[in-house]
């Protein structure tokens, strides 16, 4: 199964021995991205 390629820095999302992705899956107007866990600390949601 392909890994999916995190959306900001293009790396593969890791995944834990499970096969659980070391990032999050987002779906933005009928995308699906991926963010890997380093850009995850880095995207902070604009919630004002
Ligand atoms: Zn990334």
């Amino acid at each position: 199964m392909a890994r999916p390629k995190c959306d900001k820095c293009g790396r593969e999302l890791e995944e834990t021995f499970l096969g659980k992705l070391m990032g999050t899956i987002m779906k933005v107007k009928g995308k699906t991205t991926a963010i890997c866990r380093d850009c995850q600390k880095n995207i902070k949601p604009a919630k004002k």
